[in-house]
Protein backbone atom coordinates (compact mmCIF):
# COMPACT_ATOMS: atom_id res chain seq x y z
CA UNK A 1 0.00 0.00 0.00
CA UNK A 2 1.37 3.30 -1.08
CA UNK A 3 1.74 6.03 1.85
CA UNK A 4 2.39 9.41 2.05
CA UNK A 5 1.93 10.07 -1.87
CA UNK A 6 4.61 12.42 -2.60
CA UNK A 7 3.33 16.20 -3.86
CA UNK A 8 5.47 17.63 -6.51
CA UNK A 9 7.26 15.01 -8.70
CA UNK A 10 9.62 16.37 -11.44
CA UNK A 11 9.46 14.68 -15.17
CA UNK A 12 12.79 15.08 -16.80
CA UNK A 13 12.57 12.96 -20.25
CA UNK A 14 15.85 12.60 -22.12
CA UNK A 15 17.70 9.68 -24.76
CA UNK A 16 20.59 9.85 -22.15
CA UNK A 17 22.62 8.49 -24.66
CA UNK A 18 24.39 8.83 -22.59
CA UNK A 19 23.50 11.11 -19.26
CA UNK A 20 26.08 13.74 -18.99
CA UNK A 21 27.05 16.31 -16.26
CA UNK A 22 24.58 18.69 -18.18
CA UNK A 23 21.50 16.54 -17.45
CA UNK A 24 22.38 16.21 -13.88
CA UNK A 25 22.87 19.75 -13.09
CA UNK A 26 19.41 20.33 -14.38
CA UNK A 27 17.69 17.72 -12.45
CA UNK A 28 19.60 18.82 -9.28
CA UNK A 29 18.41 22.69 -9.64
CA UNK A 30 15.16 21.93 -10.70
CA UNK A 31 14.56 19.64 -8.40
CA UNK A 32 15.88 22.49 -5.79
CA UNK A 33 14.33 25.93 -6.72
CA UNK A 34 10.50 24.09 -7.42
CA UNK A 35 11.29 22.32 -3.85
CA UNK A 36 10.23 19.01 -5.43
CA UNK A 37 9.66 15.85 -3.35
CA UNK A 38 11.42 13.50 -6.53
CA UNK A 39 12.86 14.26 -9.88
CA UNK A 40 12.33 11.65 -12.09
CA UNK A 41 15.21 10.66 -14.81
CA UNK A 42 12.79 9.13 -17.58
CA UNK A 43 14.54 7.45 -20.56
CA UNK A 44 12.96 7.35 -23.81
CA UNK A 45 12.19 4.43 -25.09
CA UNK A 46 12.05 5.49 -28.43
CA UNK A 47 12.34 8.99 -28.77
CA UNK A 48 11.04 9.08 -32.46
CA UNK A 49 12.12 12.42 -33.41
CA UNK A 50 15.45 11.50 -32.90
CA UNK A 51 15.30 7.79 -34.39
CA UNK A 52 13.91 9.37 -37.90
CA UNK A 53 17.35 10.53 -38.62
CA UNK A 54 19.67 8.31 -36.38
CA UNK A 55 19.95 5.34 -34.73
CA UNK A 56 19.99 5.57 -30.73
CA UNK A 57 21.72 2.66 -28.50
CA UNK A 58 19.36 0.21 -26.95
CA UNK A 59 17.05 1.56 -24.28
CA UNK A 60 18.45 -0.85 -21.52
CA UNK A 61 21.65 0.08 -22.00
CA UNK A 62 21.00 4.05 -21.73
CA UNK A 63 18.52 3.29 -18.52
CA UNK A 64 21.80 1.08 -16.84
CA UNK A 65 23.82 4.37 -17.65
CA UNK A 66 21.22 6.83 -15.98
CA UNK A 67 20.95 4.27 -12.85
CA UNK A 68 24.47 4.45 -12.43
CA UNK A 69 24.53 8.16 -12.57
CA UNK A 70 21.65 8.67 -10.50
CA UNK A 71 22.94 6.07 -7.51
CA UNK A 72 26.48 8.30 -7.80
CA UNK A 73 24.63 11.31 -6.94
CA UNK A 74 21.83 10.07 -4.05
CA UNK A 75 25.06 7.99 -2.31
CA UNK A 76 26.90 11.68 -2.30
CA UNK A 77 24.14 13.90 -1.31
CA UNK A 78 23.15 10.70 1.68
CA UNK A 79 19.36 10.44 0.17
CA UNK A 80 17.70 9.58 -2.73
CA UNK A 81 17.40 12.98 -4.80
CA UNK A 82 17.29 11.60 -8.57
CA UNK A 83 15.11 8.50 -9.89
CA UNK A 84 16.12 6.59 -12.75
CA UNK A 85 12.60 5.20 -14.43
CA UNK A 86 12.06 3.14 -17.08
CA UNK A 87 8.27 3.52 -17.31
CA UNK A 88 9.10 4.25 -20.74
CA UNK A 89 10.18 1.46 -21.25
CA UNK A 90 8.31 -0.80 -20.52
CA UNK A 91 5.59 0.86 -21.42
CA UNK A 92 7.67 0.13 -25.03
CA UNK A 93 7.21 1.52 -28.50
CA UNK A 94 7.48 5.14 -29.30
CA UNK A 95 7.93 7.70 -26.08
CA UNK A 96 4.84 10.18 -25.93
CA UNK A 97 5.49 12.21 -22.76
CA UNK A 98 1.81 12.88 -22.31
CA UNK A 99 1.27 8.89 -22.19
CA UNK A 100 3.78 8.88 -19.05
CA UNK A 101 2.50 11.82 -17.62
CA UNK A 102 -0.81 10.40 -17.65
CA UNK A 103 0.52 7.34 -15.93
CA UNK A 104 2.22 8.75 -13.10
CA UNK A 105 -0.95 10.91 -12.98
CA UNK A 106 -2.82 7.46 -11.97
CA UNK A 107 -0.10 5.96 -9.80
CA UNK A 108 0.72 9.19 -7.42
CA UNK A 109 -2.98 10.76 -7.28
CA UNK A 110 -3.10 14.20 -6.13
CA UNK A 111 0.59 14.84 -7.51
CA UNK A 112 1.37 17.53 -8.79
CA UNK A 113 3.76 16.70 -11.82
CA UNK A 114 6.32 19.23 -13.39
CA UNK A 115 7.66 18.23 -17.11
CA UNK A 116 11.09 19.77 -17.81
CA UNK A 117 12.48 20.91 -20.88
CA UNK A 118 15.93 22.07 -21.93
CA UNK A 119 15.66 25.73 -23.50
CA UNK A 120 16.81 24.43 -26.63
CA UNK A 121 14.00 22.47 -27.53
CA UNK A 122 11.43 24.52 -25.70
CA UNK A 123 9.91 26.24 -29.12
CA UNK A 124 9.29 22.74 -30.23
CA UNK A 125 6.80 21.64 -27.80
CA UNK A 126 3.78 21.78 -30.05
CA UNK A 127 5.68 19.29 -32.28
CA UNK A 128 5.38 16.77 -29.34
CA UNK A 129 2.64 14.11 -29.60
CA UNK A 130 -1.15 15.54 -28.01
CA UNK A 131 0.78 19.07 -26.39
CA UNK A 132 -2.58 19.99 -24.92
CA UNK A 133 -2.23 16.71 -22.74
CA UNK A 134 0.91 17.54 -21.57
CA UNK A 135 0.13 20.78 -21.26
CA UNK A 136 -3.38 19.74 -19.14
CA UNK A 137 -1.26 17.08 -17.10
CA UNK A 138 1.95 18.89 -15.60
CA UNK A 139 3.92 22.73 -15.40
CA UNK A 140 5.98 22.99 -18.06
CA UNK A 141 9.41 23.94 -16.44
CA UNK A 142 12.34 25.58 -19.04
CA UNK A 143 16.00 24.92 -17.85
CA UNK A 144 17.98 27.73 -18.64
CA UNK A 145 21.79 27.70 -19.27
CA UNK A 146 23.30 30.29 -17.21
CA UNK A 147 20.90 32.94 -18.29
CA UNK A 148 21.33 33.11 -22.12
CA UNK A 149 18.08 33.67 -23.02
CA UNK A 150 17.30 30.45 -24.88
CA UNK A 151 13.81 29.19 -26.79
CA UNK A 152 10.80 29.68 -25.65
CA UNK A 153 7.64 27.44 -25.45
CA UNK A 154 5.25 28.40 -28.45
CA UNK A 155 2.25 31.45 -27.51
CA UNK A 156 0.08 30.66 -25.22
CA UNK A 157 2.17 27.82 -23.53
CA UNK A 158 2.15 28.43 -19.67
CA UNK A 159 5.32 27.99 -17.98
CA UNK A 160 8.27 28.51 -15.79
CA UNK A 161 12.05 29.28 -16.21
CA UNK A 162 15.01 28.20 -14.01
CA UNK A 163 18.13 28.87 -14.52
CA UNK A 164 20.64 26.19 -14.46
CA UNK A 165 24.53 26.29 -14.94
CA UNK A 166 25.55 26.50 -18.32
CA UNK A 167 27.34 23.27 -18.79
CA UNK A 168 28.29 23.13 -22.65
CA UNK A 169 27.89 19.44 -23.26
CA UNK A 170 25.95 17.33 -25.18
CA UNK A 171 25.52 13.54 -25.78
CA UNK A 172 26.45 13.77 -29.72
CA UNK A 173 30.29 15.39 -28.68
CA UNK A 174 30.96 12.95 -25.81
CA UNK A 175 29.55 10.22 -28.28
CA UNK A 176 32.35 11.42 -30.59
CA UNK A 177 34.98 12.00 -28.13
CA UNK A 178 34.47 7.94 -26.98
CA UNK A 179 34.90 7.11 -30.71
CA UNK A 180 38.15 9.02 -30.78
CA UNK A 181 39.76 8.62 -27.54
CA UNK A 182 39.51 12.15 -26.23
CA UNK A 183 38.72 12.54 -22.49
CA UNK A 184 35.36 12.52 -21.39
CA UNK A 185 35.83 12.85 -17.79
CA UNK A 186 34.83 15.99 -16.84
CA UNK A 187 31.86 15.73 -18.70
CA UNK A 188 30.55 12.54 -17.33
CA UNK A 189 30.07 10.54 -14.40
CA UNK A 190 32.89 8.37 -13.50
CA UNK A 191 30.27 5.27 -13.24
CA UNK A 192 29.29 5.73 -16.72
CA UNK A 193 32.56 6.19 -18.37
CA UNK A 194 33.04 2.83 -16.76
CA UNK A 195 29.80 1.63 -18.13
CA UNK A 196 30.40 2.74 -21.21
CA UNK A 197 34.18 1.52 -21.56
CA UNK A 198 33.16 -2.05 -20.33
CA UNK A 199 29.83 -2.28 -22.65
CA UNK A 200 32.59 -1.03 -25.57
CA UNK A 201 29.93 1.37 -26.17
CA UNK A 202 30.22 4.52 -28.89
CA UNK A 203 33.23 2.39 -30.39
CA UNK A 204 35.10 3.17 -27.21
CA UNK A 205 37.74 0.00 -26.31
CA UNK A 206 39.40 -0.50 -23.27
P1 LIG B 1 22.01 14.71 -28.20
O1 LIG B 1 23.30 15.47 -28.27
O2 LIG B 1 22.16 13.24 -28.50
O3 LIG B 1 20.88 15.35 -29.01
P2 LIG B 1 21.41 15.79 -25.52
O4 LIG B 1 22.72 16.01 -24.86
O5 LIG B 1 20.68 17.03 -26.00
O6 LIG B 1 21.53 14.71 -26.67
P3 LIG B 1 19.00 14.49 -24.51
O7 LIG B 1 18.99 13.25 -23.71
O8 LIG B 1 18.44 14.45 -25.86
O9 LIG B 1 20.53 14.99 -24.48
O10 LIG B 1 18.36 15.70 -23.71
C1 LIG B 1 17.40 15.59 -22.70
C2 LIG B 1 17.05 16.98 -22.23
O11 LIG B 1 18.20 17.61 -21.66
C3 LIG B 1 16.56 17.93 -23.31
O12 LIG B 1 15.45 18.64 -22.76
C4 LIG B 1 17.73 18.85 -23.57
O13 LIG B 1 17.28 20.11 -23.95
C5 LIG B 1 18.39 18.92 -22.20
N1 LIG B 1 19.85 19.13 -22.23
C6 LIG B 1 20.78 18.30 -22.73
N2 LIG B 1 22.04 18.78 -22.53
C7 LIG B 1 21.91 19.93 -21.84
C8 LIG B 1 22.83 20.91 -21.29
N3 LIG B 1 24.15 20.79 -21.44
N4 LIG B 1 22.30 21.96 -20.63
C9 LIG B 1 20.95 22.12 -20.52
N5 LIG B 1 20.03 21.24 -21.02
C10 LIG B 1 20.49 20.16 -21.65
Amino acid sequence: MEQDTPQRIGVFGGTFDPIHFGHLAIALEVRHQLELDRMLLVVANDPWQKTVFNSVTPAGFRFEMVEAAVSAVNETVGATVLEASDQEIRRGGETYTADTLAALGSESVGAELFVVVGSDIAASLDTWERPEEVQRLATTVVAERGGNAGGRPPQGWEHVVVEVPALEISSTDIRNRFRNGRPVQALVPPGVIDYVMSNGLYGSAR
